[in-house]
């Protein structure tokens, strides 16, 4: 079949803004892009968002032919992209020539029925969006005019009550619904093993997004520490677990270990999953065995990165549940001592990868943890946890 008509539209989203109440904030515009095809077997739509050396795509197939039950989806990428992971789908790639294969929940696709899935991947020179796919062997595109597909409205809505691009994931709070001086509803204070001056509040003064924020006031010392936990079970979010939050230190990360994300994780008997600091960078902890990413050598901590103080910093990181892999940026820059690829590198995630066993995180707490000296007041605001990769 000939394509006769094939649209490839690249676009950068208008800037995002959600009102609240009186106070509008722009989000950081996301790179997208759209290939899209119509045709009498299907229509693809293919929307990326992307980073130096970096990529997520989203991709909707819709099935225009007869009702299959098992889909195969391939393309061709005509930049140098590599795809390292992919959800709601198993794909796998051969020089640029790549092919999307229904998981179990989906293999059936309705008669103009659609399906969803996304994958992850890196780039070096290019990342162009592909523009021809075929569906079973038949081609994707002809001659039927394809429509293109709606674009995100330039302003939300003022009925918005959470920055939209979480809207839908696990947890997608911006703290404007806690109304009282202490966290409430979605969010319960705890301090797991005991408790002393460290201490949670909702903040009306500082805040990211809107005019609400969760302040911690941490204190050194193991027994002063506190957190806000989510009351959202993730047991079932992933097979990769996303997160992306807004972080406000006062103080930077001190030379002694702290923690101020705190994740009781399954694979650990529900022993935590931590994200803090150590020798003054960023780190992975995992609590059971003390295991920490990077590896606490000169070197390795040289590959993290500290923190800055008395700003909004962008925290993401993923961590997948079925194979040790983990990623993590701040402020949109992959931190390199804090990525774990399954294969040992010295000074990086040696140490970590002395487990095979992957994390599954069951729940997210956000506060402060000292092991000895080194205490903060620090603030997160739009938290946002899910199993699709979410944007600073
Ligand atoms: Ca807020």
């Amino acid at each position: 079949m000939v394509m006769t008509s094939l649209r490839v539209r690249r676009h950068r989203l208008p800037v995002w803004a959600w009102v609240l109440t009186v106070v509008a904030v722009a989000l950081p515009a996301i790179a997208t892009s759209r290939a899209q095809g119509a045709a009498t077997g299907c229509t693809v739509t293919y929307t990326t968002n992307e980073w130096s050396g970096g990529f997520t795509a989203q991709i909707r197939v819709t099935n225009l032919g007869a009702a299959l039950n098992g889909w195969r989806l391939e393309w061709t990428y005509g930049g140098d992209q590599q795809v390292t992971s992919a959800w709601n789908a198993q794909v796998t790639q051969s020089g640029s020539a790549v092919t999307a294969v229904n998981v179990a929940h989906n293999a059936v696709l309705a008669a103009d029925g659609s399906v969803d899935f996304g994958l992850q991947g890196t780039w070096r020179t290019a990342d162009p969006a592909p523009t021809a796919f075929a569906l079973n062997g038949t081609p994707c595109g002809g001659t039927a005019s394809p429509t293109p597909p709606a674009t995100p409205s330039p302003t939300a809505t003022a009925t918005a009550t959470a920055p939209a691009e979480c809207a839908g994931a696990t947890i997608c709070s911006d703290f404007e619904d806690q109304t009282g001086s202490v966290p409430s509803g979605p969010w319960q204070t705890t301090a797991p093993d005991c408790q002393g001056t460290g201490k949670v509040s909702v903040d009306t003064s500082v805040a990211y997004s809107g005019t609400r924020s969760l302040r911690v006031d941490g204190g050194a010392g193991y027994c002063n520490h506190v957190f806000a936990a989510s009351t959202r079970d993730l047991s079932s979010v992933g097979p990769v677990v996303y997160v992306r939050m807004r972080v406000r230190h006062t103080t930077a990360l001190p030379t002694n270990h702290v923690t101020f994300v705190s994740m009781p994780d399954a694979a650990q008997g529900g022993r935590a999953l931590r994200v803090g600091g150590q020798n003054g960078a960023l780190q992975w902890n995992r609590e059971s065995d003390d295991a920490t990413l990077p590896e606490q050598s000169p070197a390795g901590v040289a590959l993290s990165t500290p923190l800055p103080t008395g700003r909004w910093l962008c925290l993401r990181f993923q961590i997948d549940t079925t194979a040790q892999s983990m990623r993590t940026w701040v402020d949109d820059q992959e931190v390199a001592g804090l990525h774990v690829d399954g294969v040992a590198t010295q000074n990086v995630d040696g140490q970590w990868l002395a487990r095979r066993t992957p994390p599954r995180p069951t729940a997210l707490r956000l506060g402060w943890e000292s092991y000895g000296t080194g205490d903060d007041t620090l603030w997160f605001d739009d938290v946002a946890l899910g199993s699709s990769p979410i944007g600073c």
